[in-house]
């Protein structure tokens, strides 16, 4: 029996030093405590079964979906487990992987490509396991992916003295990422948010895109890339943050529109608390606005498939939207996105829909039902996408 605790106890040490080894620092940290207490549940079983050949050889549990991490000096991306890589991934990207073979890890590249790497490589974050439904979920469990649009020779809208959609998304999320990681009072009366601890940091942000990567967050991603982050990552909630172009409409107020994911249980819920949040963030602003003949939480289907028309909305397994904040084609709603002001405005807004669904039961309202949807959407083809190299 004392043997059998020594071997233990020898277990635990391997153990907990090995997941201590695999924390990430930064937003991802807090994940690496929950992934210790599972490990040592399912590893401390193997150790007793190899007490009576006095082997203590104790494996740390394979993580078979997450996130990988490119770290300094990039990560070698092969095309199978094994042979030469065909390149190095720039330092800074964010991978998911959701199979492995042994130490090798099936990853998507930015370019929607699948691809392997060693697990060596990288470092790793296991995927959530889940914070709760949403209406009664812990906030400071969840994971939330926050998804710039466009990015590169993919500059999305453009504004009349030239603001690109790239830049003005980047730049929301930035500051999205940094409320969603801190706690703060909300007085949901005025929606003013202050320092205060009611309403607690989620546990982890993750932004598809991020100046932590190459070219200072300005690089290309494909869609299949964005979704399989969030999917990989276990996100409670994916929010892709965009700007509109080309109004059919003068609306009173401001001409927001948040598309949600149809197949995706609550989805519209989350697109109508983040839709109700802009326009109260927004009405401050005293601008003529534009916007389209539908405003609200709007969806799209591609009636050719019968599922979502948007690949980041159809590829996603969480509530999932798009945001189409402001205009950027009108030179009005392209001053006010030049501005920190109408930037922290339109994060603010977007944090406080996030938290409301996450924490709250709060119906929508605005929810308009799904349309037949046939355009295109015009995204750059991906097939002239180059994934970042390590230079
Ligand atoms: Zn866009």
């Amino acid at each position: 029996m004392p043997v059998r605790i020594a071997v233990l106890l020898t277990a635990l040490l391997l153990v907990i030093s090995a997941c201590a080894a695999e924390t990430v620092v930064g937003q991802g940290a807090a994940r690496g405590v929950d992934a210790t207490v599972a490990a040592i549940v399912t590893t401390t079983t193997v150790a007793v079964v190899s007490a009576s050949t006095t082997t203590t050889t104790v494996e740390p549990p394979e993580v078979r979906i997450g996130l990988a991490l490119v770290p300094a000096g990039g990560t070698p991306v092969f095309a199978q487990p094994g042979g030469d890589p065909e390149y190095t991934i720039h330092e800074g990207i964010l991978l998911g992987f959701d199979d492995r073979d042994g130490r090798w890890l099936e990853v998507m590249t930015t370019c929607n490509e699948p691809m392997w790497v060693r697990e060596s490589d990288v470092d790793l974050v296991p995927r959530s396991r889940g914070a709760g439904s949403p209406g009664t979920v812990d906030l400071s469990k969840a994971t939330i992916v926050v998804d710039p649009g466009h990015g590169d020779r993919d500059w999305g809208g453009v504004g009349p003295s030239g603001l690109a959609e790239k830049e003005a998304n980047l730049a929301i999320s930035l500051r999205l990422r940094t409320l969603l990681t801190a706690s703060h009072d909300v007085n949901w009366e005025s929606g003013l948010i202050a320092p205060g601890d009611t309403v607690p940091a989620v546990d982890a942000v993750w932004l598809t895109r991020d100046p932590d990567g190459p070219n200072q967050g300005d690089y290309e991603l494909g869609l299949a890339y964005r979704s399989h982050i969030a999917n990989s990552a276990g996100a409670d909630v994916l929010v892709s943050i965009h700007n509109n172009t080309v109004p059919t409409a003068d609306p009173v107020g401001p001409g927001s529109e948040v598309f949600y994911a149809w197949s995706v249980d609550d989805s519209d819920r989350l697109a109508s608390l983040i839709h109700q949040e802009l326009l109260r963030s927004f009405e401050s602003f005293d601008i003529d606005w534009k916007g389209g003949l539908i405003l609200g939480a709007r969806s799209r289907i591609d009636p050719e498939t019968d599922t979502d028309y948007y690949g980041i909305l159809r590829r996603a397994d969480m509530p999932a939207v798009i945001v189409e904040g402001a205009y950027i084609s009108e030179p009005a709603e392209e001053e006010l996105l030049r501005t920190d002001a109408f930037r922290q405005a339109y994060a603010e807004a977007v944090y406080r829909g996030i938290i409301r669904f996450l924490s709250t039961a709060e119906e929508g309202e605005r929810i308009n039902d799904p349309e037949v949807f046939t355009s295109d959407a015009g995204t750059v083809s991906s097939a002239a996408c180059q994934v970042p190299r390590q230079p």
